[in-house]
């Protein structure tokens, strides 16, 4: 199968993209389904941070590879052995495979299944091959998804099955942005009604946490960014309190406002400025959770004792802890209820030729979300 594809050949290069253009259009072929896998006909693809992170050399990945992560589409044909999808399936991506034998995936944590992040640390797809080849060269499989394509070849673990009336721009979003920000909210740190809350990092997980914490009743809910225009927006989704973290007095302002920090924080930016930053704001006996993914080499500098004398708790959040086969359904629903209007961070809708030009806006802060329609 021929296909279109966003490839990346360099990292590291130097904004903006739209000039250096890191991510190059290119005919590859995309292999037929082997056993337990499917073929997808894209239908649409979010641009995620983690794109940007491997595009800028901050998140190291084999290369050449074949991007997008967060992802709709539409089953084209079924390898061998599947049973649970049909070609015309509509599904949404998850990109941690789940093998649902290890461990992790036994005791009902699928985030961490063990062959799952091997794949995807070597490129492969869960079986250990590569469906993905342009002449003699392999191309490696960006978390198991490879979404910036007309087609994809995908483990049947990597994707969910879902309802053929949802709107499949909007349903892209559920597969990264959604599962990550709400689940940190309500499968990681179990928010209980009437907590209060803040946000650190207002792109699209951040944003799916704020409204994950009025899903889950929050009394109060700070939104904190270094952009103005992204405050203002998260105030119009429903934050209490809006804070400028470049502000000179931003933690003590913070404290003000909380009666001396707040139950949970949520660090949504990937940087460990802004982990920091939630770990001071977080009130004694309070949960940090985290969910942004810095560079490998960035360490973390916190106050030991306080862990202890103020019974602190620091948590990660991979996926938003989540179980996609049970949550991606569950926030779907809570969707078409209104409940989570998640489609409100969909800013923009663009070509895939327009790609490069998405991670400039996205990079800038000019845009939440944006889906490429293929
Ligand atoms: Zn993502
Ligand atoms: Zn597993």
């Amino acid at each position: 199968m021929k296909a279109n594809a966003a490839i990346l050949h360099q990292t590291g290069v130097s904004s903006p993209y739209a000039e250096s253009k890191p991510l190059v259009i290119e005919e590859v072929d995309v292999d037929p389904p082997g056993p337990g896998e499917v073929l997808v006909k894209i239908a649409a693809a979010g641009l995620c941070h983690s794109d940007l992170s491997v595009i800028d050399g901050s998140r190291p990945r084999p290369l050449p590879m074949a991007l997008g992560h967060e992802a709709s589409g539409i089953i084209e044909d079924v390898g061998t052995g599947v049973t649970r999808f049909a070609p015309g399936d509509h599904v949404v991506m998850v990109f941690v495979p789940s093998c649902g034998v290890c461990g992790f995936c036994a005791r009902g944590r699928p985030a961490l299944c063990e062959p799952g992040a091997e794949a995807n640390a070597s490129g492969s797809l869960l079986s250990g091959n590569w469906r993905i080849h342009q002449h003699d060269q392999t191309i490696n499989h960006h978390l198991g998804v490879s979404a910036f394509s007309s087609y994809a070849t995908l483990s049947e673990h990597s994707v969910i099955k879902i309802d053929p009336k949802f709107d499949l721009s909007t349903a892209a979003l559920f597969g990264c942005a959604v599962l990550t920000g709400v689940g940190a909210v309500v499968n990681t740190a179990h928010l209980p009604p009437g907590a209060s809350a803040a946000v650190i990092g207002l792109g699209g997980v951040g944003l799916c946490a704020l409204l994950g914490a009025q899903l889950a009743g929050a009394r109060q809910i700070l939104a904190i960014d270094l952009s103005d225009e992204k405050l203002a927006f998260a105030r119009e989704l429903g934050a209490t309190h809006t804070v400028n973290a470049g502000e000179a007095n931003a933690v003590e302002k913070i404290k003000d406002l909380t009666g001396g920090g707040v139950e949970y924080a949520f660090e949504m930016a990937g940087s460990v400025p802004a982990l920091e930053l939630a770990y001071s704001i977080t009130a004694r006996g309070g949960t940090t959770v985290t969910s942004g993914l810095p560079h490998p080499d960035r360490k973390l500098s916190i106050q030991a004792v306080s862990i202890v004398a103020e019974e602190r708790t620091l948590k990660g959040s991979y996926i938003g802890t989540s179980v996609p086969s049970v949550d991606l359904p569950r926030y779907m629903s809570l969707y078409e209820q209104g409940e989570l209007p998640v489609d409100r961070l969909l800013t923009h809708t663009l070509t895939l030729d327009e790609i490069n030009l998405g991670f400039d806006r996205l990079a800038s802060g000019q845009a939440i979300r944006q889906v490429i329609v293929l």
